[in-house]
């Protein structure tokens, strides 16, 4: 697959899902922004290694996507957005009496409306060109509750949503939406949380991966970085131009029941 002049725009994408879904559009012949809220030199420098290890142009555009004019700065400063990838997301776990209420409006502002602010800003650009992607990164958790995770399975739903109403009103030109629910895939956002669940369950590393994280995965096995990115390459490709306003599970079977 080629995307030779095309521009892909990933939120979230100096660590985990977003670099890697960043790194194989690039590969396969993107442009590539990618995006955090940071602007440190190690931000810069991702950039340019990608640049040199793919050829292909990488820019790096510091946004900050909990503030709705950073995300849609984000789009037009890019200047061209023919695949737009919804990554960037943070979480947090508290009981919904106690949950933080500047938590709550950072994991919705993050990991919902900015998806909202940069598909507004990017449609226009998609159609000048005829053409475009707009992916969003879910989760399971856009599909199924789990406690204490209030504000994050409300986003996520949300994501789930505005997915299934930008499909309908792009359903007729060469645009599509769709949400990727990935189960757990071990990126710094799952390691962080290990040590945490380590202290409170009184449990060694294995058995918190085991019997705590990967409980709500039948398989038991985490899903691969490669298994999203090849996911989201898939929905770039022209077999997938029909497919709309849909979510694709790879969650090792947490939401076949
Ligand atoms: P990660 O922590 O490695 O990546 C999160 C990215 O979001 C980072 O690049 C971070 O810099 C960026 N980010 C955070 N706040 C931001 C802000 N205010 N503005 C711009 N960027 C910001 O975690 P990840 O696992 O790669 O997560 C990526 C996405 O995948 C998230 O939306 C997450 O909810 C989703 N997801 C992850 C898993 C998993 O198991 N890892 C499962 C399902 C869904």
């Amino acid at each position: 697959m080629s995307f030779e002049g095309k521009t892909a725009v990933v939120t979230g994408s100096n660590s985990g899902i977003g670099l890697a879904a960043a790194r194989v559009l690039a590969e396969n012949g993107a442009s590539v922004v990618l995006n955090s809220f940071t602007n440190s030199d190690e931000d810069h420098a991702l950039a340019a290694s990608l640049a040199k290890e793919t050829g292909r142009a990488v820019r790096y555009i510091q946004a900050d996507m909990s503030r709705p004019e950073e995300c849609r700065r984000l789009i037009s400063e890019a200047g061209q957005c023919d695949i737009l990838v919804n990554n960037a997301g943070i979480q947090f776990v508290s009981p919904v009496e106690e949950f933080p209420v500047d938590k709550w409006d950072a994991i919705i502002a993050i990991n919902m409306s900015a998806a909202f602010h940069t598909t507004a800003v990017a449609l226009p650009m998609m159609r000048a060109a005829g053409w475009g992607r707009v992916i969003n990164i879910a989760s399971a958790h856009g599909l199924r509750a789990s406690p204490y995770k209030s504000a994050y399975v409300a986003a996520k739903h949300g994501v789930i949503g505005l997915t299934k109403t930008v499909a309908l009103e792009t359903a007729a030109e060469p645009i599509t939406c769709n949400a990727i629910c990935p189960g757990y895939v071990l990126t710094p956002i799952i390691e962080k949380q290990i040590p945490d669940q380590m202290k409170t369950h009184n449990m060694d590393r294995e058995t918190v991966l085991r019997d705590v994280i990967l409980v709500k995965h039948p398989s038991r096995q985490f899903v691969t970085m490669e298994a999203v990115t090849q996911t989201v390459l898939y929905l770039c490709s022209p077999a997938a131009d029909e497919i709309r306003g849909t979510s694709i599970s790879l969650d090792g079977g947490w939401t076949a029941s």
